[in-house]
């Protein structure tokens, strides 16, 4: 069934009742609270002009006959053919569900409104999410159809948020569905759930569209990205994204009821033997990004993917497929035997540690009580 859309006199009303019947101004002439906390918010894709709407509709259809939007800059009419993340005009979604694995403060009592895109711009060799993200599985969506999904998480899931996993190689899409749900009656925060590696016309695309930007920052060094990624450019990617993601919505915030409704939230997987490279990330976060940035340090890493596999020797090179050197008969064994291992206490203590020496202070703990974490 479709929905029907609004006029601008009810997406205003809508807007106002998002604001406890207050008008926008109104309350921001009222807004006395301290930073991080908001008395109400209201998305920020409810606020842009129809100028700039009707700018985005004609960014996104160009972005797509002519495939720039992240930094593998295929070229491709996506029309017609699909570049290296192998998706084209139509986007394929393996789950649409409420989903309560994310950070307390983005899933709340009802759930993130969780939508995983199939496959994406990475290629790591540890994915934790490899059964999405490396296999095109799922079902294939519109931006309408897409849209219709947004207004049925909230209208059946009461989630707090959509929240749009691994979405760098779909914006395009995402940015016409927003707008198409806005136009009929959405109303929930929506979250950018990406690896960072994204570019800033994509960002620029998404600007006054996303109000939570959830990106990853993996590994610092080039020769790490280019080796367990397939990204030699990863970090400097993610860098100027961070930054650009920042600028537009600034350190996270939070309704008092402890939901997150706007800002930056960024996640770091402490990865086995990696952790100078951890803290390198954290120094830049604290150095050019913002001290009260909200940092996630994560600690879950398992062995993914093709991490732990029987190694193959390539021919041409009389190499190995995963740029380890040969001659080591452990090393021999499986792909990614660096890595082939859960992470140490003292690597994620190490990370944090230097992470609270750059001056970062706001991380996703455990509460110090027996109760919610909100
Ligand atoms: S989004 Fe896909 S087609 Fe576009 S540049 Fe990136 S990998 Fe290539």
């Amino acid at each position: 069934m479709k929905i029907p859309v609004l006029s601008a006199i009810r997406r205003r009303a809508a807007c106002v009742r998002a604001l406890g019947g207050r008008t926008p101004a109104f309350a921001r002439q009222l807004h006395l609270a301290p930073p991080f906390l908001l008395d109400h918010y209201v998305p920020r894709y409810m606020m842009i002009s129809s100028i700039d709407e009707a700018k985005k509709r004609s960014r996104a259809y160009a972005h797509l006959r002519n495939c720039n939007l992240c930094p593998r800059k295929c070229g491709v009419n996506r029309y017609e053919k699909t570049g290296m993340c192998l998706i084209g005009s139509d986007v394929v979604v393996n789950v649409i569900a409420p989903h309560f694995g994310e950070e307390p403060c983005i899933q709340g009592h009802n759930g993130s409104g969780s939508v995983f895109f199939s496959m994406c711009n990475l290629r790591c060799s540890f994915c934790q999410n490899h059964d999405i993200s490396h296999q095109k599985k799922g079902f294939n969506l519109r931006p309408d159809e897409l849209a219709d999904w947004f207004l049925k998480l909230q209208e059946v899931g009461n989630v707090h948020n959509i929240n749009l996993i691994t979405p760098e190689h779909v914006v395009p899409q995402v940015a016409l569905a927003i707008l198409d749900a806005r136009d009929r009656g959405l109303t929930r925060p929506i979250i950018y759930n990406t690896s960072a590696y994204d570019s800033l016309a994509s960002l620029e695309l998404l600007d006054g569209l996303v109000d939570i930007y959830l990106p990853d920052f993996k590994v610092w060094e080039p020769a790490t990205s280019k080796r367990l990624l397939k990204a030699d450019d990863y970090a400097t990617a993610a860098r100027e994204s961070i930054k650009a993601m920042h600028a537009q919505v600034g350190d996270l915030s939070f309704t008092p009821d402890g939901i997150a409704k706007k800002g930056l939230l960024v996640r770091h997987l402490v990865m086995p033997g990696l952790e100078d490279e951890g803290k390198r990330i954290m120094k830049f976060l604290a150095d050019e990004v913002s001290t009260d940035c909200f940092v996630n340090i994560m600690e879950q890493y398992h062995p993914d993917a093709h991490v732990g596999k029987p190694r193959r020797k390539t021919s041409a090179s009389n190499g190995a497929s995963d740029g380890l050197p040969l001659g080591n008969k452990n090393l021999e064994d499986v792909r990614y035997s660096d890595i082939n291992r859960a992470v140490k206490a003292e690597e994620v203590s190490s990370v944090r540690k230097a992470a609270e020496e750059a001056g970062l202070w706001r991380f996703c703990d455990p509460p110090g009580h027996d109760g919610f974490n909100l």
